[in-house]
C-alpha cells in the first residue's frame, strides 16, 4: 500500500495488487468465479432462498456484485419466526449454507422497492435468481460482514448449481 505511488515507473501495465482482489464481479470462466457469503439469522436465510425475500437489510453497503452463499448462522429473529410459513424448508437449520443467490445493487429508498421485505433506513442488499442447495451444506461457521468462503466450500456449493449458471448469471 505504501509502495502504490510508486509502481508506475517501470511496469505502467501492471495494475495495483489490491484492485484485483478487490474486483469483486464474477470472474470470466465458470470455474473460476469468485463468491462471497453472507451469514444471516434465520428465518432470513430460508426466506431469501427459497420464499422471494428479494431484499437484504443492512446497515452497512458493499460494491460487491455477484454471486453470495447463503449462510443460515446460529441466531434466529423470533417474531420473524412466527410470522413466516412453518413449511419455510430450512428454516430451523443453522450453520448450514442453503442456497446462493446474486447481489446485484445495493440502495437506499423508503421501503417502497420491497414493502413486505425492505425496512426504511437501511442499506437495501438487491437479491435476485436464488438457488436452493439440495444438500445444504454444514457444520459452517458463521462470520460477519461479507466474507469469501474457502475454496472446499465454494466446491461443495458450485457442484449443486446447474452447470450454466455464472453464465446466466453474468448475463443478466
Ligand atoms: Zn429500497
Amino acid at each position: 500500500m505504501a509502495h502504490r505511488g510508486h509502481t508506475n515507473t517501470n511496469t505502467p501495465q501492471r495494475r495495483p495488487r489490491p484492485a484485483r482482489r478487490d474486483e469483486d464481479r464474477i470472474a470470466g470462466e465458470a470455474g473460476t468465479a469468485v463468491m462471497r457469503a453472507l451469514t444471516l439469522h434465520q428465518p432470513w436465510a430460508s426466506a431469501i432462498t427459497y420464499a422471494g425475500k428479494d431484499i437484504e437489510n443492512r446497515g452497512w453497503t458493499t460494491a460487491y456484485r455477484g454471486p453470495v452463499m447463503i449462510h443460515a448462522g446460529q441466531g434466529r429473529d423470533r417474531t420473524a419466526m412466527a410470522a413466516l410459513s412453518d413449511d419455510l424448508p430450512h428454516k430451523d437449520l443453522h450453520g448450514a449454507v442453503i442456497g446462493v443467490a446474486l447481489l446485484t445493487g445495493v440502495h437506499q429508498c423508503d421501503g417502497t422497492c420491497s414493502p413486505r421485505w425492505a425496512d426504511p433506513g437501511r442499506w437495501h442488499w438487491e437479491m435476485s435468481a436464488p438457488q436452493p442447495l439440495r444438500q445444504p451444506v454444514h457444520p459452517v461457521s458463521g462470520r460477519q460482514r461479507l466474507w469469501i468462503p474457502s475454496t472446499a466450500l465454494c466446491a461443495k456449493v458450485r457442484h449443486q448449481l446447474p452447470a450454466n449458471i455464472f453464465e446466466r448469471w453474468r448475463s443478466s
